[in-house]
């Protein structure tokens, strides 16, 4: 392997370049500094992680989080130039969020580019002079249908206004995409550990997938190759920063089973739509009857509790198989057997996206669980109601869940369920 160096070309637009080229020695000149945590987009200076021009790169890792393989693979097939440069034309965001003070407060936020939506308007100067420079946050607009929403509107839980809710059943949201842009020192902290060791840790864990880790001490943001995650927005998202304006909230982790496919194992797509119809509620306007407020829902890529969907899947097995059928006093313990742990989300990062947009209180948060709510809380913002799942949306299925993480500490404004209550077998076994 011959590492490459200042001198060596780096062969744009061909698929196979001749040198490996190594990313552990510094590029040379050209890199812009990153100053996390500054006052301005300025000061604090783009985030560059373009494959293109190596000697701008200014962060370890690439752009598009796990996607980031697939471009590879697209430049492997020959189908994209390795020099292709995003055209930004009419791509900036359809509302403005933000800056908030807490942008510029170096500890509110380590996961997130608050500036990563703007970089067209605040790094014109940069962009016309070559740099590649690639927004990590999207912001557009949507109308979502989802059967839950048309039925409460047929029920009359819910009355179309014509405006953020129409007769047939579309919300007016505003969504965004956002993708990790890690601030390493800031992360180390948020876990508990130093720099040095979460490096060494990344770089071991990725199987070195990522040398600079270990070789740039320099180098102190990294785009991790992880899903990130979307907010949809009811009502102005303007509000979402005014403590005033009543704010109905779900920070919710991602389950392909449930909230696509409908499988009734778990909770989540139930909870998932209950938070829509709740933030619809509460986003209506005023003069068209409504309270008033903003909703948001914050939706994150952390599959099976983080530990992916073949461990998810493994772990339905054990519960399904194991000696007295799938009980809620065992719920926990059968996926600590399969991964080690029981949960691998780790709500530390999450509040950063709320404190992106600003947030302040939460007046209404959809979520039972104590982990985020203790993560949500201690980063400052400021929670009022916890709003349950309805019974009557929980499948037979979940029952066993439910049971098993009201027991573990997660909200209910009901009856914990006790050690007898736990034993009985509640799951359906296979077949
Ligand atoms: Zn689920």
């Amino acid at each position: 392997m011959t590492a490459g160096s200042s001198s060596t070309p780096d062969s744009p637009g061909h698929p196979h370049p001749r040198h490996i080229r190594l990313t552990s020695h510094s590029g040379g000149f050209g890199a812009l500094p990153i100053v996390w945590g500054a006052e301005t987009a300025r000061e604090r200076g783009p985030v560059v992680g373009t494959t293109t021009s190596r000697a701008h790169r200014n962060v370890i890792g690439t752009h598009s989080g796990s996607y980031s393989v697939y471009r590879a693979l697209a430049v492997a097939a020959g189908a994209l130039k390795r020099e292709h440069k995003a055209d930004l034309t009419n791509t900036a965001p359809t509302n403005t969020i933000g800056p908030y003070p807490q942008w510029s407060d170096p500890a509110k936020i380590v996961s997130i580019d608050p500036w990563g939506a703007e970089v067209a308007r605040e790094y014109e100067a940069e962009l016309a002079a070559g740099y590649d420079i690639r927004p990590t946050l999207a912001v557009t607009q949507a109308h979502v249908m989802l059967p839950e929403v048309i039925e409460a509107l047929q029920k009359g839980r819910l009355k179309a206004d014509g405006q953020l809710l129409t007769a047939n059943g579309a919300a007016m949201v505003t969504k965004v995409a956002v993708e990790p842009v890690w601030y390493l020192p800031g992360v180390a902290k948020r876990f508990g550990c130093t720099e040095a060791e979460l490096r060494r840790v990344l770089f071991e864990e990725t199987g070195g997938m990522y040398p600079e880790l270990v070789t740039r001490s320099d180098l102190e943001v990294f785009l991790p190759p992880i899903g990130g995650q979307t907010v949809y927005i009811f009502g102005n998202p303007r509000d979402l920063a005014d403590p005033n304006v009543e704010l109905t909230a779900r920070v919710h982790d991602e389950c392909n089973g449930s909230d696509v496919f409908g499988s009734d194992i778990c909770t989540c797509r139930p909870y998932l739509t209950h938070a829509i119809e709740e933030c619809i509620a509460a986003a209506q306007p005023k003069d068209k009857g409504g309270r008033g407020g903003v909703g948001l829902v914050a939706y994150s890529r952390k599959e099976g509790r983080a530990l992916g969907e073949v461990t998810k899947f493994l772990v339905y097995n054990a519960r399904k198989r194991q000696v007295g059928g799938d009980t809620a006093d065992q719920y926990f313990a059968r996926t600590e057997c399969v991964a080690g742990v029981q949960d691998m989300r780790f709500q530390e990062l999450m509040p950063d996206v709320l404190h992106w947009l600003g947030i302040r209180k939460i007046h209404r948060l959809v979520s039972m669980s104590n982990m985020k709510y203790d993560a949500i809380t201690g980063s400052g913002i400021e929670v009022g109601e916890r709003i349950n799942i309805p019974d009557e949306l929980i499948p037979a299925d979940a029952r066993v869940e439910m049971d098993a993480k009201m027991a573990a500490g997660y909200f209910t404004p009901g009856a914990v369920p006790d050690a007898d209550e736990l034993k009985k077998a509640k799951g359906r076994a296979l077949k």
